[in-house]
């Protein structure tokens, strides 16, 4: 079976790049490269978010209201004064899974025309292949192509751990085992390490994921959301729609978080496609 889907021309950080066109467009401010350290609150209400720079400076952003995507585990050890060492402890016990990404840039046309390859032998190091050109040539240059190989991992274990050198050994060695492509053909390689990329839906997530969300509604002018947010494993479109329907809800000043807590369980129903 062929499927056909579609796909920005210049690549998927088209999206992004236009609504941060249009939001500037609005008079809004981005901050990139800011790592929310301290969320303020005060008598049930979030004042302001205290976040790292890219210079290392701490800087305090006063807030109306928040909508924070990131991980829910990381969001209830922000708060200040600190949330009860028992939801700390709730959040331990949530785990996500995180992942390597390993670039390999190819002197050749294309490796195949798939866009996604999937590996479940554990013989090979990586669980699924990207090649970027079959999603959109125009993200490649001319004659050459690139591959992302997609490792599973725990934050800190021996993989996650594993020097550059030798994982980038260990892929070659399976990519040229599996007839895909030859040393000489590579001319450059990187490695990236992203923590809390996959949630892991151990028994009983739902009671521990629904204290912490039943702990962060007591602060009236915030909310979690998104994929990690939220520990909704699910896919790009969906959190668009829970990044429109997060956007309705706070536009409308919803006094109560009752009418938030209803949504979330609304996200339940999205279809994973991958
Ligand atoms: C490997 C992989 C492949 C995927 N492939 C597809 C695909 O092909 N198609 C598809 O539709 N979906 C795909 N998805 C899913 C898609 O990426 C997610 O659904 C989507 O990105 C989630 O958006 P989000 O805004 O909720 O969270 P994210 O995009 O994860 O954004 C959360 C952000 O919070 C940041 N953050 C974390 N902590 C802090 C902090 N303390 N301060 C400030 N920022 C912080 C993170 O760096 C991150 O940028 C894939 C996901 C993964 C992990």
């Amino acid at each position: 079976m062929r499927r056909i889907f579609f796909y920005p021309k210049d690549g998927i950080g088209s999206i992004s790049q236009l609504m941060s066109e249009e939001i500037k467009t609005n008079q809004g401010k981005i901050f990139t490269c800011a790592r929310a350290v301290s969320i303020n609150t005060n008598k049930g209400y979030a004042d302001s978010v205290d976040y790292i720079n890219q210079q290392g400076e701490k800087v305090n952003l006063k807030c109306d209201y928040i909508i924070s995507t990131i991980p829910i585990t990381s969001l209830v050890r922000i708060m200040q004064p600190s949330f009860d060492s028992n939801i700390h402890h709730i959040a331990d016990q949530l785990k996500f899974r995180a992942s390597l990404f390993a670039y390999f840039m190819i002197n050749k046309k294309c490796v195949s025309d798939n866009t996604w390859i999937y590996f479940s032998e554990k013989k090979y190091i990586f669980r699924r292949i990207y090649e970027q050109r079959n999603y959109s040539q125009y993200t490649v240059s001319p004659g050459k192509t690139a591959l992302c190989l997609e490792i599973s991992c725990n934050e800190n274990d021996n993989v996650w751990c594993r020097q550059d050198d030798k994982l980038f050994k260990d892929i070659l060695d399976d990519l040229t085992g599996l007839n895909l492509l030859k040393e000489n053909e590579l001319y450059d390689f990187k490695i990236m390490r992203i923590k809390d990329t996959y949630p892991v839906y151990s028994l009983y997530y739902k009671e521990k994921l629904n204290s912490l969300l039943s702990h962060i509604s007591k602060i009236e002018n915030l909310i979690s959301n998104g994929r990690q947010g939220l520990f909704n494993y699910n896919n790009m479109d969906h959190s668009i729609h829970m990044g429109f329907l997060a956007g309705q809800y706070v536009a409308s000043c919803k006094e109560s978080q009752d009418g938030w807590q209803n949504i979330i369980k609304t996200f339940d129903a999205y279809k994973l496609i991958d």
